[in-house]
């Protein structure tokens, strides 16, 4: 076998009859194949991956963390004092940006790593035949000759030729920038037929968003079209979010406020006759001081820990805008079933011929009987016609399948549809019953017609069987059948009453019916079984509420988030899992549950009220999800939006989170979503949005410790040039000291801050919400206010009672380390002490305060390191009185957060 990858230019597979293109590949239809070959072609072809194209490399990215406005600024300062030779400060300016530049790049590196890794854990399953046999393999495993089954919601997995295909239609946009689905056939095309024309092919990584097919695998990996024209497939997103980009513009902002400072600072030591070397150098000094280097750093690490907490608690994100989006969710659209509920699902009731059978045993086990509830009698298929075709029906319409691992029954597949074999093998059926009735076609089941069919032989005719939603289903039927299995008129008012005695109680329920057909007809269309259906019967199944559901449903209550329950079943099924779950609570009968045809009659004006007054939307059309998520949304409402099929996809591009379920959803609904949940759980967005918070809080007590107290080293050397001391109390090579090292040991630690308790007990963060604001302006002032005062009076008063001038000095700059650790501690909540928080709840702050202060133990006592700064050793006593500032500090504002609790818990 040559390289058929590589030589698939020159091959013209579209031109060439599928039973060649079998040959060629030594594959079969029907068998696939052999599965001892394929580690031989996995050798031979590689993996079916992308290789992917690095990133920028380390260097490039690590040159790019100078890329900021606030490090030009340094940079350019850093110039300056070489120009000037005074190689003390230049060094120092340079190790400030080295040393912001190395921590950003690891932190960088690190997160993306972190990222990288999460989308590689999201693994593409792709469904083929070896061996004869179906199965589920990772995406990444499928080779040439492999034949490929997909349906609609499935990413393609490789490049592959048609052999079989039904009302298929493929959004290639990933390779052909087509937004519109593009209709596939079988049809041999003239060798000369473009890419975008090739209607008997499809390719690797584009979406089947209708119909399904089955073809045979002619390329992988690389060799794949998508691999051939892909620069870039890149898993990991750019780190920038709006809070980010909101940041970028602010320290343009900061930068012009401080050169003005530095400016007039210079322009006023000047008019003091202070040398204009000293005056650049304090100038300079005090631009370096002001700026906020952390910042980007510091930001970059909280978002990736949010991301990296999130991946712990199952939320895969996608797109890192949505960790902070998330912390701003103020409503949460959820499907029902899989997401609120286990997706476990038992059928505990039946009914045909007007009597109500239950069903014994739990979960996929194939222990339990049918019996009939009037007297208890167990009883078998052989009770009657519609019984016997009520379960044969389940039985046969379906595509799932009961697997055995370990002794224990699973299923493979629609739990829905597992159920209705299990089921079924409790009355003795089996796959028989699959050879009994040879299947010949197929119409899978599709939210928006919410019903499935499929047509048998049925020894001379044909039979076509319909399952689904038992409102589309009665709609459909004519007949039913009598104790003898004749047909008769069919009763729905009474089946409706039934069923819907049944959803009251929380079962799905799904209705069952046939058709005859003749045995010409060898396709099965939607108009085949429109009308004239005989009703067979119902089977009704439990699917438990998550039991952790119901907590995290009173974590969003008391969060201020509201939860809609926005589902394709049944309206007094969705109530009533929503009243068991917490989700409507008794007192409001009227509004517990409205339907999506309800819904169609209002316009987006009422939509408006109507979204905003109900819980529980039923029965609702992927469209129609579209339109409530945009009714909440002009509502000033963030909203988060689960999703798995593929008419999801809009309104998951359309919610501010668009929520993606890993297990059940297709891979358009990931493709489309910010978010992907791995276990499919409702408490898993509320643990994201959670962690959202806690991201948001972090960056925010960032900002809100370093702006102050980069301020406050600012204005200190503003302060000292415009009283025009005889010595300047810190030297600029000595602000800069302070100001790489707090950045390093202290600001950074707020990344690692758990989240706050009663987290989840506030409302949502307003998505304009300020950060700086009133308190923000308020900490600035009164921080930058102790720190120069303590400077100020501190460094005079060592030298009047007879320290030196580089003790007074020393004095000076751990001023500031002290000030800045007390307030460090006071930035760990907006609103609690150290103390409610617990005060070893984020260790990382005591060992940056540690490390802080035996580097400023260094600074102060050992040369060369205190000759290099120009300082020397303190007293004991000078230490005494800069705990005491540093006490004040934290007193200060720790009384500030107490009065403004108070005054917040009374208005
Ligand atoms: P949710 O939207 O909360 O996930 P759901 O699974 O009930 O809930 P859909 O998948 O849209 O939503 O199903 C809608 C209805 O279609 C169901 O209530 C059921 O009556 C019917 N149905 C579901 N699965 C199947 C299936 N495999 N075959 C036939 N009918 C089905």
């Amino acid at each position: 076998m040559e390289n058929h990858g590589t030589n698939q230019e020159q091959k013209f597979w579209h031109s060439i009859e599928i039973n060649d293109v079998l040959k060629e590949f030594n594959s079969n239809a029907h068998t696939g194949l052999k599965e001892s070959e394929i580690s031989e072609r996995q050798q031979k072809y590689g993996k079916n991956i992308l290789t992917q194209k690095k990133g920028d490399g380390p260097i490039k990215r690590f040159f790019l963390q100078f890329h900021n406005s606030l490090l030009y600024v340094l940079i350019i300062s850093g110039f300056i004092t070489l120009f000037l030779k005074q190689w003390a400060d230049c060094s120092v300016i340079f190790g400030v940006v080295l040393v912001n530049a190395i921590v950003g790049f690891i932190q960088e590196s690190k997160a993306l790593k972190s990222l990288e890794a999460l989308a590689k854990s999201m693994t593409t399953q792709a469904v083929v035949m070896r061996d004869g046999k179906r199965m589920h393999i990772d995406s990444s495993e499928v080779v040439p000759g492999d034949i490929l089954f997909f349906v609609s919601g499935d990413k393609v997995a490789a490049d592959i030729k048609l052999i079989s295909s039904r009302e298929l239609q493929i959004n290639e946009s990933a390779l052909t920038g087509e937004s519109l689905p593009v209709e596939k056939n079988i049809n041999t095309l003239p060798s000369s037929t473009v890419l975008a024309d090739r209607k008997n092919m499809l390719y690797a990584s584009t979406l089947v968003t209708y119909g399904s097919g089955k073809g045979v695998v002619i390329a992988t990996g690389d060799n794949t079209e998508v691999g051939k024209i892909s620069q870039l497939i890149s898993s990991a997103d750019v780190l920038d979010t709006p809070l980010t980009q909101r940041m970028a513009k602010f320290s343009i902002f900061l930068i012009y406020l401080i050169l003005t400072m530095a400016v007039v600072t210079f322009g006023v030591g000047i008019y003091h006759n202070q040398g204009w070397v000293l005056m650049f150098l304090a100038a300079i000094g005090l631009s370096v001081a002001a700026i906020p280097e952390g910042l980007p750093a510091a930001m970059t690490i909280t978002l990736a820990i949010g991301v990296s907490r999130m991946a712990k608690r199952k939320a895969i994100i996608r797109k890192l805008p949505a960790v902070e989006t998330l912390g701003s969710t103020t409503v949460i659209c959820s499907d029902k079933t899989g997401t609120l509920t286990e997706n476990q699902m038992t059928v505990v009731e039946m009914f045909t011929d007007g009597k109500t059978i239950e069903v014994s045993g739990t979960g996929y086990s194939f222990d339990g009987q049918l019996k009939l509830k009037e007297n208890n009698t167990i009883i078998g298929i052989e009770y009657s016609k519609s019984l016997k075709l009520c379960l044969t029906a389940g039985y046969l319409c379906n595509d799932a399948k009961i697997i055995n691992i370990d002794g224990k029954n699973d299923v493979q597949g629609d739990p829905t549809e597992g159920a209705l074999i299990v089921s079924g093998a409790k009355a003795k059926l089996n796959d028989e019953l699959v050879e009994q009735y040879p299947k010949l076609d197929t119409i899978p089941f599709e939210s928006q017609y919410q019903y499935m069919a499929t047509l048998h032989e049925n020894g001379g005719t044909n039979i076509a069987f319909v399952k689904g939603a038992v409102e589309k289903i009665t709609n459909m039927c004519s007949y039913m059948l009598d104790k003898q299995g004749n047909k008769i008129p069919f009763d729905k008012d009474e089946i409706v009453k039934v069923a819907n005695e049944m959803a009251t109680r929380g079962l799905r329920v799904l209705c069952f019916a046939y058709t005859d057909l003749d045995e010409n007809h060898k396709q099965l269309r939607h108009e085949d079984i429109a009308t004239g259906l005989t009703f067979v019967g119902l089977q009704a199944m439990i699917d438990p509420a998550r039991p952790e559901v119901i907590e995290a449903v009173k974590k969003c209550h008391s969060a201020g988030i509201k939860i809609k329950m926005i589902t394709g079943d049944h309206a007094l099924t969705a109530s009533a899992i929503a009243k068991a779950i917490g989700i409507i609570k008794g007192e409001n009968p009227d509004y517990t549950a409205i339907t999506g045809s309800q819904l169609e009659q209002y316009d987006d004006e009422k939509l408006k009220e109507i979204a905003v007054k109900y819980s529980v939307f039923a029965r609702v059309t992927p469209e129609q999800k579209l339109r409530l998520v945009r009714a909440l949304q002009v509502q000033g409402n963030i909203a988060a939006m689960t999703g798995d099929g593929v008419n999801d996809a809009p309104a998951l591009k359309q919610a501010n989170i668009g929520v993606a379920m890993g297990i059940t959803g297709t891979e358009v609904a990931k493709e489309s979503a910010d978010m992907v949940l791995t276990d499919d759980n409702f408490a898993s967005i509320v643990a994201a949005v959670e962690e959202g918070r806690c991201v948001f809080d972090n960056i925010r007590k960032f900002i809100i410790w370093t702006l102050p107290t980069n301020m406050a080293q600012g204005i200190a050397m503003m302060v000292a040039i415009f009283l025009n001391m005889p010595e300047l109390p810190i030297l600029p090579k000595q602000i800069l000291w302070i100001n790489m090292s707090t950045a390093l040991f202290l600001g950074m630690m707020l990344s690692f801050e758990p989240k706050e308790e009663g987290i989840m007990e506030r409302e949502p963060i307003s998505s304009d919400m300020k950060i700086m604001d009133g308190v923000f302006w308020y900490r600035l002032a009164i921080i930058s206010a102790i720190i120069v005062t303590g400077v100020v009076i501190l460094f005079n008063y060592e030298l009047a009672h007879g320290a030196t001038l580089a003790q007074a000095r020393g004095v000076a700059v751990s001023v500031f380390i002290v000030c800045q650790s007390m307030y460090l501690l006071n930035c760990r909540s907006m609103t609690k002490s150290m103390f409610s928080l617990g005060l070893f709840s984020n260790p990382y702050i005591w060992l940056g305060i540690f490390i802080m202060f035996a580097t400023q133990l260094i600074f102060l006592y050992v040369s060369p390191v205190n000759t290099f700064f120009s300082t020397e050793g303190i007293s004991l006593a000078s230490w005494g009185r800069l705990f005491i500032l540093g006490f004040i500090v934290y007193a200060v504002i720790g009384t500030s957060k107490f009065i403004g609790n108070i005054v917040r818990k009374k208005s």
